[in-house]
């Protein structure tokens, strides 16, 4: 029984401050007292804790037109930096964020290799320079998250990567035998529903995001908490079998939903019926914006493939928010609109159906987010989104 313990009540009370200062940004500590509804006298005890820890910061508030100006409270964004790390096929992107959860560095490294060592010492050397370069701040670079583009387990194993063909790879220990700490291993999808969660969608507690890319996958909130699975492998969306019968996939199985509503069933169908090649999403988008009717028509028919899966999907989860992460329904205006359009089931319900503002960057900042609440413990958290959002 913990409720009569004092230490564990002055962490839920540290917590609780901690979460009304990001949520207002700024708070005088009477301001503090009244959201909270603890007593001034723990304010002033937590606060100076904070303050001695540099967490927070005081700073007098300037546009008060009578009275006393009152000493203002913030999160000292400079205190701790947060890397997040995007482990995808060909290209890593390297993301670093403040204690408030803003981007102060966006790098992206092409890969000239697929061989796993020389991958973890290329993470290995690039996180170290890191290190060195936030070495300044009270608590450097404090934690670093890697988002997976496969099946990590709930022991952060990597237990498989498609696109890599890695097999039960401890990329975690790997690090750590290099000398890096504080790391954490995830799966690419789960990070992303979290950063829309942390970034967006504060008062969703049910989100299902799908990220429709090389192949599809889910990440999934349920009651406010990730939902992984028995083995930490839940949200395998893409191998649902849509098509009994269908194409063949790498799974074994055939008529699996990526074989039809993935990047490269979009790409595979476009080629088929246009006169010229597309590869990129530019290429697409030029051509969506001169309504090219070979491009309307792959793309009519793989928003069909995209919504037989999202009402499967609805039928089971019944979310309230369906995130949509993917550049070629982004690029079309009407994209959502053809969805909803094809979302007729008289059982299935959800509230809205959206698409990723954050983007290819969702992964990164969501890594980023993580290692922010880990490193504050606090049981939730709420950002604001200042600088994270991709505009294309
Ligand atoms: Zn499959």
């Amino acid at each position: 029984m913990l409720t009569g313990d004092g230490a564990y009540i002055k962490k839920i009370n540290r917590q609780y401050i901690l979460n009304v200062i990001f949520e207002k940004s700024k708070i005088s500590r009477a301001n503090l007292a009244k959201v909270t509804g603890l007593n001034k006298a723990t304010i002033s005890v937590q606060v100076n804790d904070l303050l001695h820890d540099e967490l927070i910061y005081e700073t007098r508030e300037e546009h008060n037109a009578v009275g006393r100006r009152p000493i203002m409270l913030s999160i000292n964004e400079s205190a701790a930096f947060f890397l997040g790390i995007d482990l995808d096929y060909n290209q890593i992107l390297f993301n670093i964020t403040n204690l408030k959860g803003d981007t102060v560095k966006y790098e992206k490294v092409d890969l000239q290799t697929d061989i796993y060592e020389d991958i973890v010492n290329i993470v290995a050397n690039r996180i170290k320079r890191y290190e060195q370069e936030f070495s300044h701040a009270k608590f450097g670079l404090a934690q670093t998250c890697i988002a997976i583009h496969g099946t990590v387990s709930n022991d952060e194993m990597i237990h498989f990567i498609p696109s890599y063909q890695w097999r039960d790879k401890n990329l975690k220990h790997d690090l750590n035998t290099r000398g890096i700490k504080n790391i954490r291993i995830e799966n690419n999808a789960n990070l992303a529903v979290y950063a829309e969660k942390v970034f967006h969608y504060h008062n969703s507690d049910n989100i299902m995001l799908l990220n429709l890319a090389s192949g599809i996958g889910a990440g999934i909130i349920i009651n406010g908490e990730l939902h992984r699975g028995f083995h930490g492998y839940a949200g395998e969306m893409g191998h649902m079998i849509v098509y009994p019968k269908g194409k063949p996939c790498r799974c074994g199985n055939e008529g699996c939903w990526e074989r039809y509503a993935s990047e490269p069933a979009f790409f595979e169908c476009a080629n088929r019926i246009l006169d010229r090649r597309v590869d990129t999403h530019s290429d697409v988008k030029r051509l969506i914006d001169k309504e090219n009717p070979q491009i309307m028509t792959a793309l009519q028919s793989w928003i069909t493939d995209i919504s037989i899966g999202i009402n499967n999907i609805i039928n089971l989860y019944n979310p309230e928010m369906i995130v949509l992460n993917s550049p070629i329904l982004k690029s079309y205006n009407g994209s959502l609109e053809e969805i909803n359009k094809q979302l007729t089931s008289s059982v299935s319900y959800f509230r809205e159906i959206v698409i990723s503002g954050l983007g290819a960057k969702s992964a990164v900042v969501g890594a980023c987010a993580f290692g922010i609440q880990k490193f504050l413990d606090l049981p939730s958290l709420s950002l604001s989104d200042t600088n994270n959002s991709i505009s294309a």
